[in-house]
């Protein structure tokens, strides 16, 4: 089989990105992925698939196989992920149906299995700068080209759930000066950064999480309002995707091929 080497993840309401696929059925070592890998060729490169959620939303992200995820795309070839995701937007100007390529991510998560490396081998990987600055370009190239509403750079806080957050966590976010909230977005970017892939997301806005402080009629999201938003955007996000494929050059030129220089204790 030839070597797949671009990773695309499907979020909520995203479970299906390929038309024609072969399946793959993995184990790795960390268990199985949340669906058999779907492996074709899109705009002449091979590409796997892989529903973060599984195919029927089995997997709520507190127990999502986040590193039976990443580790099966690293078994096929994969050095480069493109990871989009569902979003609770934080600020009044990112609206629904708006992309936001984020740079940062803050971590509100508990208990998650969250590296490769409990040792002997301890591993220090820097997260400084968590995203592939390469294939966030990419990114803003092709929402560009496609005149899609988005935002270069944003933070996203990545909370546990499965719940949503109360008024005042919300509030409490805002607070800080962050842009996006979500429930998957760490670990998964830190266990690419180990594996030395490139990683970048594409955060789709569905809601404005517990509601707009100074717009009373704003609901609290729902999981039904989600699934809503991101199947209207669903075929702007196909082709933002399908458009960075193409554009993705073989070799990369960022420094995320690396991560794991100088990130070891060696006694
Ligand atoms: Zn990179």
């Amino acid at each position: 089989m030839k070597r797949v080497t671009i990773g695309v993840f499907g979020g909520s309401g995203f479970y299906r990105f390929l038309k024609k696929y072969k399946e793959l059925p993995l184990e790795t070592s960390y268990g199985p992925p949340s669906a058999p890998l779907k492996i074709s060729t899109v705009e002449g490169k091979r590409v796997a698939f892989i529903p973060r959620h599984g195919e029927h939303h089995e997997f709520p992200p507190q127990v999502l196989p986040y590193r039976a995820n990443i580790a099966s795309f690293k078994e096929v070839g994969v050095e480069r992920i493109i990871a989009p995701c569902a979003v609770g937007s934080l600020k009044p100007e990112l609206k629904p149906g708006d992309l936001v390529i984020c740079d940062q991510f803050v971590n509100f998560t508990t208990g998650r299995r969250d590296t490769f490396y409990d040792g002997p081998v301890t591993t220090h990987i820097s997260t400084a700068d968590p995203y592939c600055p390469e294939l966030r370009k990419l990114a803003r190239d092709a929402a560009k080209k496609l005149k899609l509403p988005f935002h270069y750079g944003g933070t996203v806080v990545v909370i546990q759930g499965p719940r949503f957050s109360t008024r005042s966590e919300s509030r409490f976010f805002r607070d800080q000066g962050w842009d996006v909230i979500n429930m998957t977005q760490y670990p998964e970017v830190a266990l690419a950064r180990e594996l030395e892939m490139c990683y970048a997301n594409i955060s789709l806005v569905t809601d404005y999480d517990s509601g707009l402080e100074d717009d009373p009629k704003v609901e609290p999201v729902s999981h039904e309002e989600v699934i809503k938003i991101f199947n209207e955007n669903i075929e702007n996000l196909r082709a933002l995707i399908t458009e960075m494929i193409r554009t993705i050059p073989s070799k990369r030129s960022c420094s995320c091929g690396t991560a794991l220089e100088h990130a070891r204790m060696e006694a």
